[in-house]
């Protein structure tokens, strides 16, 4: 790592940007938020600006207007239009782009990080899900070093320093459960949008805590360590663990299993994908080892909870199906949402969407941008189906 650390933050106005900016506020020197994106939240941004002073901030929303751009810091420069976020995430300013933006509006900007070959710390499981294996290869070819912001592939990350790659037998995905865990089949086909929206461990944007609450979160995180870690499907296990301190673990081949633990708080992993190789001190809370305490572990019911096996699916396939799901679930979120579609309608209407695609093994980043914009059309349909 050089001494200079200049930070982008893609999505800097949401949960996990916050957080970021707060890590970054923590370390101070060598790293510096040197620009800041937002979609729509003008007043968020510049208020971020007014305390990070960076040197960028874009928003990404050209029909936004910003009302105040006199409330921007000396020397700040402001630019409008979604243009903006590749061309801040491959500038050579920049050393390390966080990449927080939700679903796939984030994937160009994140493989253009990728591309330029920057430190890139994602969040934006939904890239990685949509164009996994041509994320990998261009950070191949770049030099481009991919660390995971995710808790539960940060956590798998840290525990693979402890082998080789070659030694390890497979991966185990801890998941929350949600807010559902032990709801019936029938309270499931009844849950509202404010019921969906409560998360019972984490803090987090509208779009992922639904996720959570269809296990739809847990199958994107499959997908997304598959390619992450270049590990099949098969070898990629996942457990629910109600209290979200286990983050995820790795068992080796001589069946030893590492765990990492710690309160749940996104700073730790946003932190540990800044300062890697480094461990340094941190915000975040620490576990009280004075107090009794359980950590329980589950297997996943699958028939209450489908989403989730589209997950491995999809994980086992690869080609289109990253794209065609992530795409069906975030328009059947948006659906859900407006109350349109109801909870468990979310998975079914997944379900239904992948099946009936033309299914490309290696297709071209055109070809899954065509397949995303399909795949929210489909939903769009879905009841005459
Ligand atoms: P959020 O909704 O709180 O924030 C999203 C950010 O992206 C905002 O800054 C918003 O302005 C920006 N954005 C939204 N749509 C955009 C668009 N079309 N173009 C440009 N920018 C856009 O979301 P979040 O919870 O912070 O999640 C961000 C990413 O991190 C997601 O991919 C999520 O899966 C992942 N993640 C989040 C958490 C968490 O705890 N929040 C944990 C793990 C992974
Ligand atoms: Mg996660």
């Amino acid at each position: 790592m050089t001494s200079r650390q200049n930070v982008a933050i893609l999505g800097a106005t949401g949960s996990i940007g916050r957080a970021t900016c707060e890590v970054l506020r923590h370390l101070g020197n060598p790293f510096r938020a040197w620009g800041l994106s937002a979609h729509r939240d003008w007043k968020t941004l510049l208020k971020l600006a007014q305390d990070l002073k960076p040197e960028e901030i874009i928003l990404a929303d050209s029909q936004v207007g910003i009302e105040s751009p006199n409330h921007l810091p000396g020397g700040c420069r402001l630019k409008v239009g979604v243009e903006g976020l590749e061309a801040l995430a491959s500038s050579a300013e920049i050393d390390t782009v966080v990449a927080a933006i939700v679903g796939s509006a984030g994937l160009a900007s994140t493989l253009a990080a990728v591309r330029s070959g920057k430190r890139v710390a994602l969040a934006n499981k939904e890239a990685m899900v949509v164009a996994g294996p041509i994320m990998i290869a261009a950070a191949a070819e770049s030099g481009a070093e991919i660390l995971p912001v995710d808790s539960e592939h940060s956590a798998i990350f840290q525990a693979m320093q402890a082998g080789g790659r070659e030694e390890v037998q497979r991966v185990i995905l801890t998941a929350s459960g949600g807010p559902f865990l032990r709801a019936s089949k029938e309270k499931l086909a009844e849950v509202t949008v404010e019921e969906a929206c409560r998360h019972p461990t984490w803090n987090m944007g509208r779009k992922i805590t639904i996720d959570s609450a269809t296990m739809m979160n847990k199958a994107l995180e499959v997908i997304e360590a598959r390619w992450l870690f270049q590990i099949p499907a098969e070898k990629i296990h996942v457990m629910v663990h109600p209290q979200s301190v286990i983050h995820s673990m790795v068992e080796f081949r001589d069946g030893s299993v590492l765990a990492q633990m710690s309160p749940p708080d996104m700073k730790l992993p946003i932190q540990y994908a800044l300062t890697f190789p480094k461990r340094v001190d941190s915000p975040t809370l620490r576990m009280d080892w004075s107090k009794h305490m359980r950590l329980e572990m589950e297997p996943v019911d699958f028939e209450r909870f489908p989403a989730l096996s589209l997950g491995f699916e999809v994980a086992r396939v690869g080609g289109t199906a990253g794209a065609v799901l992530n795409a069906a679930n975030e328009a059947a979120v948006e659906q859900f949402l407006a109350g349109r579609i109801r909870f468990v309608d979310i998975a079914s209407v997944c379900r239904d969407i992948l099946n009936h695609h033309t299914f490309e093994a290696t297709p071209s980043i055109q070809r899954l941008a065509e397949m995303d914009r399909w795949a929210r059309q489909e939903v769009l349909k879905w009841n005459s189906f």
